[in-house]
């Protein structure tokens, strides 16, 4: 098969999508899986669950790309139209994927609440992939339009029936139809905002040949990206003096060189060392011990933590001294201290972070503005650490930034940095 997919539009399809009840999170994912595939992707498109519309967009979009790739709108439910839609634009019927049924029946057995006799149906001829998470299967299917070979891939619309599906079996079989090879590496960057970090690689963003760079900052870290494009038969990694130089210019700003987030590197430090730790959570109220907890095996390190929002419970649950709190302010360098060495004595954990601050939009003070949060860790046999950092924006942000700015403090320590 001679099929090249340079270019391709994504379709997604789903009523909840145009009403702004669900975030568009396919939207993202789709483009960065076919930008490393070496596919550009010219447009995005968000169509409701409506054939003639939907027609029409699939029209659109297959006039001017190579492949079109559409998710949501495959379930078994009649507000499902995408696979009726591309069959009838393809030409092909739709029939009944009994490998997929029967799988689908073994996993759902009780007839009295789910039926899916006559289901699912694809174009005959397609190519099936196998849903593991859920029961609409993808499907991939070629078709003529005005004398020229394209192909529309049909994927789930749920993210987490969707992504397994396409890291398992959809992204292999596309690599086969793309002539382009990208190499895409990560520089991982915290302690430098986004305007900072850009002037300090002006000259490299302005003299940029066959290895781009771009820099992107969210409230958890600043990235660099590092890509190379592979010419047919020139498989040469030009990437790395690139990613040794920007280690060189972030120095101790570089968290990680790869895919894994600031709290992953934070734990797989802790479990190399073999430590252990707590937190006494105040403005961010759970949030730095929820964020460890959501890496799978965190537990190793993780032992737990307080949150303790008004001065009765820094009192009681980490015997945080009333002086303090009346003299100093709950907010303050001692109640930092204090915060995180009763953690540390109450939990018996080798480090102990805490957070109290300002998260606003009220409860700012001349002196103590909002956005104002103190940062202190605590280590057993050595003396705590605590900072004062003013971070701008709103509670959600001042909140995340205080999270990841702890756990980059923590890694600086670990490091001796
Ligand atoms: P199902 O078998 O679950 O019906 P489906 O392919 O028919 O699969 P849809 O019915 O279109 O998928 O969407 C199901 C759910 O998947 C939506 O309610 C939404 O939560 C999620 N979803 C759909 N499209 C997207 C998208 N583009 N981004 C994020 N989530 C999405
Ligand atoms: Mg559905």
């Amino acid at each position: 098969m001679s099929f090249r997919a340079d270019s391709a539009e994504v379709i997604f399809v789903g009523i909840e999508l145009l009403l702004g009840q669900t975030l568009d999170s396919n939207a993202c994912f789709m483009s960065r899986q076919l930008a490393e595939l070496g596919i550009s992707t010219y447009r995005h498109t968000v169509v409701g669950d409506n054939p003639q519309r939907l027609e029409k967009a699939v029209r659109s979009a297959l006039a001017e790309n190579d492949l079109v790739v559409m998710t949501g709108g495959l379930g078994p439910t009649s507000d499902d139209v995408t696979a009726e839609v591309v069959a009838a634009l393809a030409g092909l019927p739709l029939i009944k994927d009994k490998a997929v049924s029967d799988a689908i029946r073994s996993r759902y057995p009780d007839r009295s609440r789910h039926d899916f006799s006559s289901y699912p149906l694809v174009p005959q001829g397609a190519v099936v992939f196998k849903n593991e998470r859920g029961t609409a299967p993808g499907s991939f299917v070629f078709l003529l339009e005005h004398g020229s070979q394209k192909a529309i891939l049909m994927l789930p619309g749920p993210p987490d029936e969707m992504e397994p599906m396409f890291h398992a079996s959809v992204r292999p079989f596309l690599e086969t139809f793309s002539h382009h090879r990208f190499i895409h590496r990560y520089v991982r960057l915290f302690g430098i905002g986004e305007s900072k970090a850009e002037e300090r690689i002006r000259d490299l963003l302005e003299n940029q040949k066959e290895v781009t760079i771009a820099p992107y900052a969210s409230m958890k870290e600043v990235v660099i990206r590092v890509s190379q494009r592979l010419k047919e038969g020139d498989g040469t990694d030009l990437t790395h003096a690139l990613v040794e130089e920007l280690r060189e210019r972030f120095g101790a700003c570089v968290f990680e060189i790869g895919p894994r987030p600031l709290e992953l590197v934070l734990l797989d430090l802790l479990a190399e060392k073999h430590l252990t730790i707590a937190f006494a959570e105040s403005c961010t109220a759970g949030m730095a011990l929820s964020t460890l907890a959501d890496v799978p095996g965190s537990s190793a390190s993780l032992l737990g933590g307080m949150v303790t929002y008004n001065d009765e419970m820094k009192r009681r649950l980490l015997g945080v001294a009333p002086q303090i709190l009346s003299s100093a302010g709950a907010v303050s360098c001692p109640a930092a201290v204090a915060m995180a060495e009763g953690c540390l004595a109450k939990t018996g954990a080798d480090l102990a972070l805490s957070f109290t601050g300002i998260a606003g939009p009220g409860g700012g003070t001349p002196k103590t503005p909002v956005g104002t949060v103190w940062i202190a860790c605590a280590r057993e046999g050595e003396s705590t650490v605590a900072n004062k950092y003013h971070f701008p924006g709103d509670r959600i942000h001042v909140r995340t930034r205080a999270v990841y700015t702890g756990f980059d403090l923590l890694r600086r320590l670990l490091l001796g940095l």
